[in-house]
């Protein structure tokens, strides 16, 4: 491994690096759905509210309703004192008593709605409180996430720093193709698996190989997947 182990090292960093960058670019995703979750109950109390709020519009309705017909009934009774005969006086009369009778249906129907109401204003009021527990926990997630954003960045700025030093440690030859396998393979170098298999790609490497690695001298690379391979003693 001698001759591999400043390779290894700048591998070591490069692995955490990658592994900051996805946790960075994976934050906005993971804010997101955690403010998605908020969205189902946001929906129920916004539905419940509407509910709520067309009870209280019908009941307002019922109201205008009840106005309009004692309107009618205090003109038919200043009307009926003008009237002359008995049969037009009764017959007033008459329209009177079923205008009672509508706001008294009115009425009923209004007070039968009114009941239905505090449920409704109770159903709301628990949707209410169970978003502000959620959201609660969600502003909570939402702030350990920025946090962790902030050190995964300083944390990678260091690494780029550790970075260019262990660079320098790497031969230029083998940090060429490093750099060149890196694009497409990861991680780059790889251990000899059961003392012939690429720990990468797993073909079975030829003998050769493995006289070559025993003689720790020259970069051996996998003839399939081109990692560099390397003896984990
Ligand atoms: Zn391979």
């Amino acid at each position: 491994v001698n001759f591999m182990a400043p390779l290894l090292s700048l591998q070591e960093i490069d692995g955490r690096i990658r592994e900051l960058q996805q946790e960075i670019r994976d934050i906005p995703t993971r804010k997101g759905m955690e403010k998605g979750r908020l969205s189902d109950t946001t929906e129920r109390l916004e539905s419940a509210k509407a509910k709520y709020q067309g009870m209280q519009a019908k009941i307002a309705d019922l109201d205008t309703s009840i106005a309009l017909q004692n309107e009618r009934i205090r003109k038919f009774r200043q009307q009926q004192l003008s009237l002359r005969t008995n049969e037009e006086f009764r017959a007033m009369g008459q329209q009177i008593q079923s205008a009672e009778k509508e706001v008294e249906r009115l009425e009923l129907e209004q007070l039968t709605l009114q009941e239905g109401l505090d449920p409704m204003k109770e159903d709301m009021e628990s949707i209410r409180a169970k978003l502000a527990e959620e959201l609660e926990g969600v502003d909570a997630t939402l702030n350990e996430l920025e946090e962790r954003m902030v050190q995964a960045e300083e944390m990678l700025g260091k690494l780029k720093k550790e970075r260019i030093e262990a660079e320098k440690a790497v031969s230029k030859q083998f940090l060429q193709y490093y750099i060149r396998v890196k694009k497409s393979r990861w991680p780059v170098a790889v251990p000899l698996q059961d003392g012939s298999v690429c720990g990468g790609c797993h073909l079975v490497q030829p003998p050769s190989s493995l006289r070559m690695l025993e003689h720790n001298t020259v970069p051996v690379t996998c003839q399939m997947c081109g990692r560099m391979l390397y003896l984990d003693s």
